[in-house]
């Protein structure tokens, strides 16, 4: 009968006749216990013997693969007392020294006997065919034209031999594999069966069938996740009964979409609609609204709220920070200012719109009256931080809830806010995210909400100029500033001559706020006794007590500031259209995402604005963020660049804290084939939500998606 991974997984690896308790405990320490975990375990690279070379061929300068046998190993300290390994290898025909630099344990890797591969560039070095450097891959004696080879663990004494020779005993034991993928997407997609899939990846042919077999592996990885998602999403519809909202006739919607000073952005008119559809549906919503800092998110959220209102819910919107959440109030106030909803306990049946704030700095008094109102349907928007949800805070009938996470990936609250009302419905949800992610990467992340973009900017905006100015460069006088940082500053100048604002932001430090704010304050003196002497600073850090903090912020907003000098404390919730340069320190030491969400605190009024990121090129990953910040101020292509240069397990690691099912896929490679699996998995959770009929597919889910993974999504249920 044919092999299901379910059966592998309950096999120990000592199972195996290669595998005694030494290599069992060796690995142990590399995670790899069951004879699944070991047929998980993918060759990180293929030799392929049909491009080997003999060294009699070789022209100086070739970039060549030799296979070789180790005759002869040794090593000294050259005069400058780097450790120099040297070792001839010969191909059975002619041999050559391989030369390495500062690896000492070359010398016990290479011991005379070893077979190896070498990859290098061929030279002569007096005369004598060498290779410096070269990669070495230890493939033990193992024939075959392309040959695997094994992530290797010196530490746990495991070697890419030992690998290769259990998995051929795996694949020989194994048999057939059963496959549980429907046949029609393995067609659709021309997908090879999965007993080919092992076999071709860790024994092939060609390299044609290294491809086909990835192809295959990666597609049953992210059709496990997407199958996941996709039915908790929809079991968490279909569990928890939501609100019905009547969204056919909406006049006080349409009265204040009219009253705006402005049109709406042809994506805030679709995204509305999309909710306003969502909302109309028994079924509770979970969305995901995804737009960049400025594209209007605060206008979709309070019609989502309105919607919830007109039909006599109450709706409530949360934001990460008191800062935040005051600055949310004032600006869904000014919003909805004028606008009145039915109440026909009035003279007039009608009153104004009541939007109420609750921070912990609320007062215990002027909360006591709040949540009183609340209860009994006199508050209809509620605003605040996490105090939304602590003991005590009782909605009359909770319609709808924005979550403002800005760029955090918070999960406790969100939770909590779902709490049911005294009739068992809960509130449609949405999440507002200003970090653009890759649509595909929202599709794996993100994958049991549903995903709304707002991908057009109001018009009208002046773009932000961003210039990189680098610093560190060879030849620059340590200490001095060079002529583009002086032009920088003379630029603050003049724009604070013309009545401007500027930001300020200081190296981050991470993992020590304590050097964080001593460099803050050593920024903050400099300029002020130099280069910006006679402005009037401000100072903000993570150590600034609240309510200077607090103080600090009025008086940037009023003008009273000209320069706030700060830690990416301001990363978050400052709006001050008057604020038109921001320059940003040890700019190469920031992500991407960081770097973009800062120069969002600029660029919010109509005067054009400009963005320095100072910093050093030194490192190609940190050249290769800041060219791109320059490049591009588009947020989504920005995400893409981040995931190019990062890959996906920090995106996944936000979510998923654990282990993650991507051992071959990778969102960055294969965004098409999540597309693919998200489809399949759509298609067999529609027909079958609890998979009974799909049994092995079932099975196969809690194999590789831990329990943690499964229950930590987002909506916990
Ligand atoms: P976000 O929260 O997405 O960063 P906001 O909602 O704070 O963006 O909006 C940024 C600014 O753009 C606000 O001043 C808002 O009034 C303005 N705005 C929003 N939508 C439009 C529109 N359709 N046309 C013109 N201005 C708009
Ligand atoms: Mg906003």
């Amino acid at each position: 009968m044919a092999r299901s991974l379910g059966r592998l997984a309950a096999i120990p690896v000592t199972e195996l006749k290669g595998v005694g308790t030494a290599k069992a405990s060796s690995l142990e320490q590399v995670g790899i216990h069951t004879v699944l975990d070991l047929l998980t375990t993918y060759p990180r690279r293929y030799v392929d013997r049909t491009r080997e070379a003999r060294i009699a061929d070789l022209v100086e300068g070739d970039e060549a693969m030799v296979v070789v046998r180790v005759t002869r190993s040794s090593s000294r300290r050259t005069r400058n007392r780097k450790v120099m390994v040297t070792a001839d290898v010969t191909d059975g025909e002619r041999t050559l020294r391989a030369t390495f630099f500062n690896q000492p344990w070359r010398e016990r890797q290479l011991s005379p006997g070893t077979q190896a591969i070498l990859f290098g560039r061929f030279e002569r070095y007096g005369g004598r065919p060498q290779m410096t450097n070269p990669v070495v891959d230890l493939i033990g004696d193992r024939t075959g034209r392309i040959i695997p080879v094994y992530p290797q663990s010196e530490k746990a004494g495991l070697m890419s031999w030992d690998l290769a020779r259990w998995m051929d005993e795996v694949l020989e034991r194994a048999g057939e594999f059963a496959d549980p993928v429907p046949p029609a997407a393995l067609d659709r997609f021309g997908l090879i069966g999965r007993t080919a899939a092992f076999r071709q990846i860790h024994a092939p042919e060609s390299m044609a069938e290294v491809e086909s077999a990835r192809r295959r592996l990666v597609f049953d990885e992210l059709l496990r996740v997407q199958l996941s998602l996709v039915e908790r999403k929809q079991r968490l519809e279909s569990e928890s009964p939501g609100i019905a909202h009547a969204v056919d006739a909406l006049p006080m919607l349409d009265r204040f979409v009219v009253d705006l000073p402005f049109p709406l952005t042809g994506a805030q008119q679709r995204v509305i609609e999309e909710i306003r559809a969502d909302m109309g549906r028994p079924r509770p919503m979970h969305r995901l609204l995804q737009g960049d800092v400025g594209a209007g998110k605060t206008l979709v959220a309070v019609a989502m709220l309105l919607v919830a209102v007109e039909g006599g819910h109450q709706g409530a919107l949360m934001a990460p920070t008191a800062v935040l959440a005051e600055q949310h109030a004032a600006g869904v106030r000014a919003l909805l200012d004028g606008v009145e909803v039915d109440d026909p306990g009035t003279l007039l049946a009608r009153r104004p719109l009541a939007v109420e704030l609750l921070t912990n700095r609320t007062t215990a008094a002027e909360r006591r009256k709040m949540l009183a109102r609340l209860e009994a349907g006199e508050v209809d928007v509620l605003i605040g931080t996490h105090a939304l949800i602590q003991e005590g805070v009782e909605f009359r009938s909770l319609g709808a809830v924005v979550i403002d996470e800005q760029h955090r990936f918070g999960v406790e609250q969100r939770a909590a806010l779902r709490a049911a009302n005294a009739d068992g419905t809960v509130p449609d949800v949405l999440v507002m995210t200003a970090t653009p992610i890759p649509r595909t990467a929202a599709m794996t992340v993100y994958g049991d909400l549903d995903v709304s973009v707002l991908d057009e900017m109001p018009p009208g905006r002046t773009p932000i100029r961003t210039e990189w100015v680098e610093v560190g460069a060879e030849g620059e006088v340590e200490g001095q500033e060079t002529a583009a940082e002086l032009a920088m500053w003379q630029h603050v100048r003049d724009e604070v001559a013309d009545g401007r604002q500027a930001y300020v932001v200081c190296p981050l430090v991470e993992d020590s706020e304590k050097v964080e704010v001593a460099s803050a304050e050593a920024t903050y003196e400099r300029l002020q006794g130099g280069e910006l002497h006679g402005l009037r600073l401000g100072l903000l850090h993570g150590r600034v007590p609240p309510a200077d903090k607090e103080q600090t912020m009025e008086a940037f907003r009023r003008g009273e500031l000209d320069v706030l000098v700060a830690t990416t404390v301001i990363e978050v919730g400052v709006d001050v259209p008057n604020a038109t340069v921001m320059v940003v320190l040890d700019a190469d030491r920031f992500g991407i995402a960081q770097l973009h969400q800062l120069r969002g605190r600029v660029g919010r009024g109509a005067a054009r604005s400009h963005c320095y990121l100072v910093g050093s090129g030194a490192t190609p990953d940190g050249r290769a963020r800041l060219e791109a910040l320059v490049r591009s101020t588009d947020g989504f292509e920005l995400a893409e660049i981040d995931l190019d240069l990062r890959g996906e397990g920090t995106l996944m690691g936000e979510r998923q804290k654990g282990r993650n099912d991507l051992k071959l896929a990778s969102l960055r490679r294969d965004r098409d084939w999540v597309v693919k699996a998200r489809e399949v998995a759509i298609d067999v959770i529609s027909a079958d939500p609890t998979l009974e009929h799909h049994q092995g597919l079932a099975d196969e889910l809690p194999l590789f998606l831990g329990d943690d993974e499964s229950s930590e999504f987002l909506l916990k249920s």
